[in-house]
């Protein structure tokens, strides 16, 4: 069954138009209709093997256009358009695998996608915006155990790094404070907010925010008292920590 064959066929139909059927023509009709059918049944399995195929690797046009359904049927009979997807059915457990493929491709992607963000996500962030009025050290005859970084009340506060929440409310001297507890063992702590936006025991992500600047407790103006404690319990300088960990203060920031 070849294009050349059915070409002559459809020549030699059209060649003797109103020429009345002969035994041999209802013989040549009836093997056309079997043709046909065998063809369309050839084009099920042919489509069913390209939407499986799409389930492993998108097929392309080229492919799709590979069913032979037109191939054998050069009379264009429009009711062959229409064959492949009545007679389907059949290939109903070739269908369902096809989806559970596209399933499967769709949960990847999604995992792929969850891995990228957590890959991009920053290990260590800046705390808060504003400007640096007073540096860890001493100060006024003690010491300054963080940071004082000013900024308007309501500017959001973020956790420095990855950590489960140990205090969020009231705290002596901060008014209001936020504690976070780090898996290396660090803690660190985010002062004199005006309004926390996490709970004891909660996981936050670096970068997330976790606070509002404020002016609570013993405060001269809004902003925020940053402290690092290390695992050990020592209270570090928070510009160090975090400038080994590849984060600078902001460049606007101002010393006084
Ligand atoms: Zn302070």
């Amino acid at each position: 069954m070849t294009r050349m064959t059915d070409r002559r066929r459809q020549l030699s139909d059209c060649d003797v138009p109103g020429v009345a059927v002969t035994p041999r023509g209802r013989h040549r009709a009836r093997s056309r209709a079997t043709e046909r059918r065998g063809s369309v049944a050839v084009g099920i399995a042919v489509a069913a093997g390209a939407l499986v195929t799409a389930g492993a690797q998108y097929a392309s046009p080229a492919q799709a256009q590979a069913v032979p359904v037109h191939e054998a049927t050069p009379m264009q009979d429009p009711v062959a358009e229409y064959l492949p997807q009545i007679l389907a059915i059949p290939e109903i457990s070739n269908i369902n695998d096809a989806i559970e493929q596209l399933a499967k491709g769709q949960r990847r992607a999604e995992e792929s996608a969850a891995r990228d963000a957590a890959a991009l996500r920053p290990l260590f962030v800046r705390p808060v915006a504003g400007t640096l009025t007073s540096d860890f050290g001493p100060r006024w005859g003690t010491t300054h155990t963080g940071l004082d970084i000013a900024n308007a009340i309501g500017t959001p506060v973020y956790a420095a790094a990855e950590g489960t929440v140990l205090d969020s409310g009231p705290a002596d001297g901060f008014g209001l404070w936020v504690r976070l507890q780090h898996d290396d063992g660090t803690t660190t702590v985010y002062g004199h907010i005006d309004q926390t936006l996490v709970t004891v025991g909660q996981r936050v992500q670096a970068g997330e925010q976790i606070a509002t600047v404020g002016n609570r407790g013993q405060s001269t103006g809004p902003h925020l008292h940053f402290e690092v404690v290390d695992a050990a319990g020592s209270k570090v300088d928070p510009q160090e920590w975090l400038a080994s960990r590849g984060v600078a203060l902001s460049d606007a920031a101002v010393r006084s």
